[in-house]
């Protein structure tokens, strides 16, 4: 497996691809992320950390940050939260020792964190000392018609920066003290749902600030980048622009052909069988990438982006990262990385390879 992984990487180079072509997972725990690397992942191409936020008491302590009418009791319980991701994050960089992790700031629709039930909601108003209708009012200013177009990913982070900042003080703290331990840890921090560089330029703004200050209490040396997914047809049409600010942009094709295709990924079974029937698709969007359509995006993502900065990395971490023919089209369109769930690896380390020798 290594000698293909080396061999992909400098087929690529041969063939003018910049820092080669590579295979890493999707992974949010360590036992994920082990198992991936047994399969030959090159790193980690996205930890989703919102998943990490289905353990009850980080659960908890997140409802009533994201309730809480003060910026005291917000702080108060994001560091509960904090000491929590800090382990989480020793974990995937121990697991990953030697080998990049691009680590996602939260994004999440916020829906899925509301407590819905009345047991929920009665649990987190004796938590917080509040009155349950009162809670229940506050809850409803939180809902939305369209939460998938709402409040998540790096609005998030804008409206609530503690949240953020919180995660990458754990981000580091968790890489210098496994730095110091001996462990090689590479972390790329991922600013998720960007459509305007103000958004980035602002976030990266604030990740710097406590990058700086973690680093220099620690004394530890870690060498880090800080990017963007670009998710939103916005986001490629202005690379140019993003890129002044990201040292890398990883393709989120779910979303971005969510957005491009304005096919709710939730809800496409209803549909798109009828669609390939009718030969109106060819093929599930979602699944296998649309090269004419979303394709293009990528393509113009890249270009764009290069223009302005030519050392930046490029990669892909929806669906798509695991499916052959889509690999084949990121190869072509000159992404460095394909990041799929860890049972995909072989198989797209596979794909990789066939890119390579397909189009010598
Ligand atoms: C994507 O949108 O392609 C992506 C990888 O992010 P998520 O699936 O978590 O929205
Ligand atoms: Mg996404």
């Amino acid at each position: 497996f290594l000698t293909w992984a080396d061999e992909v990487r400098a087929g690529a180079k041969r063939a003018g691809v910049k820092d080669g072509f590579g295979v890493r997972t999707n992974a949010d725990l360590p036992e994920d992320a082990r198992k991936a690397r047994e399969f030959g992942a090159e790193g980690i191409g996205l930890c989703r950390t919102e998943h990490m936020f289905f353990d009850e008491a980080k659960l908890e302590a997140f409802r009533v940050m994201i309730v809480s009418d003060t910026v005291e009791e917000r702080k108060e319980a994001l560091k509960e939260i904090l000491k929590l991701q800090i382990e989480d994050f020793e974990g995937i960089f121990e697991a990953m020792d030697g080998l990049p992790v691009t680590v996602r700031l939260l994004d999440p629709p916020l829906h899925e964190f509301v407590p819905h039930t009345d047991a929920e909601i009665n649990a987190l108003a004796a938590k917080m000392n509040m009155d349950s209708k009162a809670l229940k009012s506050r809850l409803e200013g939180l809902n939305e018609a369209n939460p998938m177009l709402g409040h998540r990913g790096c609005r998030l982070g804008v409206t609530y920066p503690e949240i953020y900042d919180m995660q990458v003080e754990a981000i580091m703290t968790a890489a210098a003290t496994q730095t110091k331990k001996g462990i090689k840890v590479l972390p790329e921090i991922m600013i998720p749902l960007v459509g305007k560089f103000e958004e980035l330029k602002m976030l990266r703004e604030n990740a710097q600030v406590v990058i700086d200050r973690i680093l220099s209490e620690t004394g530890a040396k870690v060498e880090y980048m800080i990017g963007t997914m670009i998710e939103i047809p916005r986001a490629a049409l202005t690379a140019d622009e993003v890129a002044q600010y990201a040292d890398f942009f990883s393709f989120g094709t779910n979303d971005l052909t969510q957005m491009t295709f304005g096919y709710s990924r939730d809800d496409v079974g209803s549909f798109v069988p009828e669609y390939i029937n009718k030969k109106v698709l060819k093929d599930d969007p979602f699944q296998v990438l649309d090269q004419d359509g979303v394709g293009q995006l990528v393509n113009m993502g890249v270009e764009k982006g290069r223009k302005t900065k030519p050392e930046l990395k490029t990669s892909i971490c929806g669906e798509h990262g695991g499916e052959p023919s889509s690999i084949d089209f990121c190869y072509r369109a000159g992404l460095n990385v394909v990041s799929c769930s860890p049972y995909r690896v072989p198989i797209a380390r596979l794909a990789a390879a066939q890119a390579v020798v397909n189009n010598r």
